[in-house]
């Protein structure tokens, strides 16, 4: 670390190292405090402690656990901590099932806190590499105009060629020190925003999809879905929605069990994900009702691209993977409804699943257009 000299030395010819360099100790002080504010942030080994408290505990990855984990580690709430330590004294079992109550009721606006925390924690970082910059860039100037000096010194012969070669040294040996420094700080900050990057694709993926099928989540459709009604509304494109049942799934779980009502989920995920287009996007909103979003499509070819899909599906004959029995055939009904002029989110929801309703009436196993039925 560069350490300013006291005028003495040299400051009687009029360039001392604090004179070339332009500032004494208290010049350091931005990049200083901006260092020691990211270590007192601490986030950087936070994350792999919430990887490791996730694990530890057999908690799965969701944006709640997640979220818990990181407020527990973090410290920021002592209430949540003393429960949490509490529930670990207790009986380390139950934390899972504590954890869960917490998380459960966890809204999903808490994960969206810990998304905002993370980008700025990026924030930070990237503001701090860029101060690093500055400040190498600045002492690298610095460190020309002082050999210029010197230089001219030397020409001048005013100042003993021996000294001033000595304080060339003594400068060259600072600059290459800070320059050093700087280098160190700049890659440990590139792998540390590195693994943030990493900590905040992880987080976003974690808030925003369903663990078991892949699809974005109700919370990440419903925010798609919002932005694609606002444009369609504002230029005037058409939008559809279909809303997808499994139908009798219930009797699925009831016959095979809940496993095997887990991959049918996620083969139905997967054919609605392979068969709806490029242009649309699927999601799970929840149990056994997967949502499709057709953004500029109109009702009666979005009807026509889930009919197809439920074809197909209709006609696979599916077998046990474990035990390898029949399970016969799934099937799935739907409704769809195309976006009214004006027309809020709820309302389009609604009336897709009001055709739903009247799919699963009409003895399921097919695809209704609101307000063709
Ligand atoms: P319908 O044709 O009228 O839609 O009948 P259904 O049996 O499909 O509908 P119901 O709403 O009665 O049952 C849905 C079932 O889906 C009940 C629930 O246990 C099951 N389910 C919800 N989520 C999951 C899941 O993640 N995995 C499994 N295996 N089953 C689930
Ligand atoms: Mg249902
Ligand atoms: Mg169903």
């Amino acid at each position: 670390m560069y350490e300013s000299k006291p005028p003495s030395s040299a400051g009687r010819k009029g360039w001392s190292l604090d004179a070339l360099f332009g500032r004494g100790a208290e010049a350091d002080a931005p990049l200083a405090v901006a260092v020691i504010a990211a270590e007192e942030h601490g986030a950087n080994d936070l994350f792999p402690r919430i990887g490791a408290f996730l694990r530890g505990h057999r908690l799965d990855p969701t944006p709640g656990n997640y979220d818990l984990a990181y407020q527990y580690l973090s410290g920021t709430d002592p209430v949540l901590v003393a429960s949490v330590d509490a529930a670990i004294a207790r009986d380390g079992r139950l934390l899972g099932e504590v954890v869960k109550q917490i998380a459960e009721s966890a809204t999903n606006q808490v994960s969206s806190e810990l998304l905002e925390k993370l980008i700025d924690q990026a924030h930070q970082s990237m503001v701090l590499a860029a101060s690093l910059v500055g400040q190498s860039r600045s002492d690298a100037s610095a460190y020309g105009s002082a050999l210029d000096k010197g230089a001219a010194a030397l020409d001048a012969g005013g100042e003993p060629a021996t000294r001033a070669l000595e304080l060339m040294v003594e400068v060259t040996r600072t600059m290459i020190g800070k320059t050093q420094d700087a280098e160190r700080r700049l890659a440990e900050m590139g792998s540390k925003m590195e693994s943030l990057q990493g900590d905040l694709a992880e987080a976003q993926f974690v808030a925003e999809s369903d663990p078991l099928t892949g699809l974005a989540n109700r919370r990440a459709f419903q925010a798609r879905l919002m932005s694609a009604m606002a444009q369609a509304q504002a230029e005037d494109t058409p939008l559809s929605v279909a809303f997808c049942d499994i139908d009798f799934f219930k009797k699925i779980n009831d016959n095979h069990g809940h496993d095997t009502g887990d991959r049918i989920l996620k083969m139905v995920a997967d054919a609605l994900s392979d068969g709806v287009g490029e242009d649309a996007f699927v999601g799970r909103f929840g149990g056994e009702e997967f949502l499709v979003l057709f953004d500029g499509i109109m009702a009666r070819r979005a009807a026509m691209r889930i009919d197809e899909i439920r074809d197909e599906l209709s006609g696979r004959h599916l077998v046990s993977k474990t035990t390898g029995e029949p399970l016969g055939t799934v099937t799935f009904s739907a409704g769809v409804a195309q976006l009214l002029p004006g027309e809020e989110e709820g309302a389009i929801l609604k009336r897709a699943d009001e055709a739903l309703y009247t799919a699963k009436n009409g003895g399921r196993n097919r695809v209704v257009i609101h307000g063709e039925d």
